[in-house]
Parts: C-alpha cells; sequence; structure tokens
C-alpha cells in the first residue's frame, strides 16, 4: 500500500492522456473490497451525509480516475465503474478538480 508522499510521487508522475483523457491511478489507501457507498472510496471512512459531498469517476475496470473536465471525451465502456463518494482529505490529496460536488 502506498502512503503520504508515495501516493503524491504517484499521482504526481501518472497523468495519462494516452486514450484522449486526462486520469489518474485510483489508490485505495486503507485495503477495502467493493465500494460501500457510504464510505470514502480511497480510506473508506464513514461519510458525514449532512456535508456536501464529492465524488469521483471510476473507469477502466476501477483502476483509473477520469477527470471531471474530459467527460464529454469519454465514451462510456465495460471498464465505466460510474462515480463515487470521496471523503474531502482525500479529495484534497487527490486534487479537487478530480471532483465533482453534490449538495446535501
Ligand atoms: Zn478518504
Amino acid at each position: 500500500m502506498l502512503e503520504g508522499k508515495a501516493i503524491q510521487a504517484a499521482w504526481n508522475d501518472v497523468q495519462d492522456v494516452s486514450q484522449g483523457y486526462t486520469t489518474k491511478p485510483y489508490i485505495q489507501t486503507t485495503p477495502h473490497s467493493g465500494t460501500d457507498d457510504q464510505c470514502c472510496c480511497m480510506c473508506n471512512k464513514p461519510l458525514r451525509r449532512s456535508r456536501q459531498q464529492r465524488m469521483v469517476h471510476l473507469i477502466d475496470g476501477g483502476l483509473s480516475f477520469l477527470h471531471p473536465k474530459d467527460e464529454a471525451l469519454y465514451t462510456s465502456d465495460e471498464g465505466d465503474m460510474l462515480w463515487f463518494f470521496i471523503g474531502p482529505d482525500c479529495a484534497k490529496k487527490l486534487g479537487l478538480e478530480w471532483t465533482i460536488t453534490l449538495e446535501p
């Protein structure tokens, strides 16, 4: 498992545009199976529903985050895992621009 600076380094190095849209690798900071929609998809901490929620778009069978600015360039395929919740701390590490917000 990657932690702290290693995560940042992985994300900084790997912004892939080879498929015509920008992606970053999806990293779980706490190992968990599946994606509980009440929990952060990275650290698996429970989310507070009263707060503004952030979501990320997972593609490539769950291997990559898709940048929201490139939604129009992405054609949904069998690897499209759709949207998952991400906690505020993990969203900051990932980069808020990689998330969309939902009002409570
Ligand atoms: Zn988290």
